[in-house]
Formats: C-alpha cells, sequence, structure tokens
C-alpha cells in the first residue's frame, strides 16, 4: 500500500498516557487504594507511588496503612507476600505481576534449610542458635524462622538485629544472602574465623565439626547476582576519572567492594544520600541497581550521579507503568495475594520481631 505514513508510536506517550490514567484511578478509590513502590522500580512506576522506600519501609508501611483496603505494591514476590502478612484481615493485597521473583530467594528453599537445621543440630544445640531469614526469601522460610524464635532482616536494620539475636543465643544462622551476612558480621566486629559459610548442596554445609562448633555466624551460600556485578576495579576506576568522587554501594555487594567504598548502606540509605546529603556539583558512583541510580539521576540533575556499572534487576524491571494501571482497571477481578494461613502465622512472628528490634 502506498502513500499513508503510519505515526510511529511513541513509548513515552504511552508511558504518560499510563501515568494519567494512573493518577485518574487512584483519585476514584482516593484513600481506599494506596500504591507502594521499591526504590529499584522504573522511573514512571516509582511517580506512581503513594509511598516509595525499601523493603523494610515499605513493609512498614503496610502495617501502618490505616485507611486504604486495597494495597497494590509495585515490587517482586517476597516483599508483596510480607505485605500481604503484615496487612490487616479486611486489607487485600495485590501484585501487578506475579512473575516478579527474585534469584536469591530462590537459592534457599525450605527442604534445604530443615536439613541443613538439622544437621546444625548434630554439632549445636539448636536452641541456641537464632535464624535469620533475609527479607529476600519465601514466606515459608520467614515462617521457619517464626517458628525457631527468629527473625527477618532487611539491610537497613541488620546491625540491630544481630544485636537482638545475641541477646537471645550465641549463634547466628542466617540465610540466604551471604553478603549481606558478612557485611553486617563484619561490621559487627565478629571474628573472621568465627563466620563461616554452609554451602547447602554439601553434607554439614561443606564444614567440620571444628568449624560448625567455633562459629558465632553461619552464612548461608545465597548471592543476588546484581550486587556481586560490582568489583574494586569499577571503583578505582571511577575515582581517576572522577576525582573527589564518592563511592555507595549496597551491602549485597562483597566484601572487598564494600571496604573499598566511602559508605554502604540499604537503598533507603542511598537514596537519602543522593536526596539529601549531597550539595549541587557534588559526585557520587553507586553499586547498586541501575534503575535507581538512573531515577536518582534525572531527579537531581544538578549533581553527578553515576552507576559504578550498569546492573539491572530484570524482574524489578518486570512492572511497567502498563501493568500497574491494568491492575488498577481491574482491581475488583485481580487476583488477590493470598499466602497460606498456616505460613502466615509463624511469618508474622519473625515479621513482627523484626518490626520490634528495629523501631
Ligand atoms: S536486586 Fe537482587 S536481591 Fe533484589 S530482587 Fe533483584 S535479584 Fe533479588
Amino acid at each position: 500500500m502506498a502513500g499513508v505514513m503510519q505515526s510511529p508510536i511513541r513509548v513515552e506517550d504511552d508511558e504518560a498516557r499510563n501515568i494519567e490514567r494512573i493518577r485518574e484511578l487512584k483519585a476514584e478509590y482516593g484513600d481506599s487504594l494506596i500504591v507502594l513502590a521499591h526504590h529499584y522500580q522504573r522511573l514512571g512506576v516509582h511517580a506512581c507511588g503513594d509511598i516509595t522506600g525499601d523493603s523494610y519501609h515499605l513493609c512498614k508501611a503496610a502495617a501502618n496503612t490505616e485507611k486504604a483496603r486495597h494495597i497494590v505494591f509495585c515490587g517482586v514476590r517476597f516483599m508483596v507476600t510480607s505485605a500481604a502478612t503484615l496487612c490487616r484481615p479486611d486489607q487485600v493485597v495485590y501484585h501487578p505481576d506475579r512473575n516478579a521473583g527474585c534469584p536469591m530467594a530462590d537459592m534457599a528453599n525450605l527442604p534445604q534449610v530443615r536439613t541443613s537445621w538439622l544437621e546444625l543440630g548434630e554439632f549445636v544445640n539448636t536452641a541456641r542458635v537464632v535464624p535469620v531469614v533475609y527479607m529476600n526469601s519465601d514466606l515459608d522460610l520467614k515462617s521457619f524462622c517464626g517458628e525457631r524464635g527468629g527473625i527477618v532482616c532487611t539491610s537497613s536494620n541488620a546491625g540491630k538485629v544481630f544485636d537482638w539475636c545475641f541477646e537471645r543465643g550465641e549463634r547466628i544462622f542466617f540465610f540466604p544472602d551471604e553478603h549481606l551476612g558478612r557485611n553486617t558480621a563484619n561490621k559487627y566486629g565478629i571474628p573472621r574465623d568465627q563466620i563461616v559459610l554452609w554451602d547447602p548442596r554439601l553434607p554439614n554445609g561443606g564444614l567440620s565439626a571444628q568449624q560448625i562448633t567455633h562459629s558465632k555466624v553461619i552464612l548461608w551460600k545465597g548471592y543476588c547476582h546484581v550486587h556481586t556485578r560490582f568489583s574494586v576495579e569499577m571503583i578505582e576506576k571511577a575515582r581517576a576519572e572522577h576525582p573527589g568522587i564518592k563511592v555507595i554501594v549496597h551491602p549485597e555487594c562483597i566484601e572487598q567492594v564494600v571496604a573499598a567504598a566511602d559508605y554502604s548502606g540499604s537503598t533507603g540509605f542511598i537514596q537519602d544520600y543522593v536526596v539529601n546529603r549531597m550539595r549541587p556539583g557534588d559526585k557520587v558512583a553507586i553499586g547498586t541497581e541501575v534503575n535507581m541510580i538512573h531515577r536518582l539521576s534525572v531527579q537531581h540533575p544538578d549533581r553527578l550521579v553515576i552507576p559504578l556499572v550498569r546492573s539491572l534487576c530484570p524482574n524489578m524491571f518486570k512492572i511497567s507503568t502498563g501493568d500497574l494501571r491494568d491492575c488498577l482497571e481491574n482491581l475488583e477481578t485481580w487476583e488477590p495475594v493470598r499466602p497460606d494461613p498456616a505460613e502466615m502465622r509463624h511469618a508474622k512472628v519473625a515479621l513482627d520481631n523484626m518490626l520490634a528490634c528495629a523501631g
């Protein structure tokens, strides 16, 4: 066919239309709806959040939301199931894309953790071991912890969680992120020979009896592929290219990277650093998920905010403004997130311990 020129579809136009429609829908729902958006969400989705933050702050928000009956959570699955566990029975939590999971969370499953716990019990009294599960985990693992007097930790509160644990036991079993556990233990001053790595694929975690009985912190061999990409060489390169630049990384990075950086902290800490602590003209190179860094650089053009390297979390990237719009337009029929009640009961204990311990 000749002659008719179709104007190309502009992604930005779609994005703007979606955001406008999302705002209309939110206005229609008023106080009965709240949208929570993690800092790693895409720019447009983040802009639609009534509350934005890291997983700890969003979970707190879900627990404290008074008026909203509908909670739409733009994040990955472990955050959404935690919010569904913490909210009231009359509230309903929705996930715009149920396929958004977390590969790190998948690195520990309940049969493995149960087996490991039993194996540990052959060497030490597990009544004196406090299980600590990172927020980035399935709900059944949080339930496992709650049932055994344990706690959930996030990158915002890990230090306080260690205090809490050592008031109640003599040893921590930390899963599934080796690096957050190791960086927290280092900061806490645990001697290196008392921090051991448990490989769930090996008998007794691949550890000797002496290593287990001597340990203070037992770390699960799991990691985040987004954060373990960063290296000390990248930090050196950023400093060479931008004299005076500060480097800030997430504690899911390897310990050498954390040691080489100027600061390390949760996504909430990084957000606060760029927004409130930097001044016009300041420079920072950040080791965390690239969408967050991109957003901060767009929102603060008067300061240099760059990634150490572009490292994208494909799962956080799954939710688009189109998905959020679709969810809000069809909320009445959207499948709510309703975890197993038995799992929720014990998981809530571990999550409540987290909220109580960190204040
Ligand atoms: S950034 Fe890492 S820990 Fe966070 S959701 Fe993505 S894979 Fe999981």
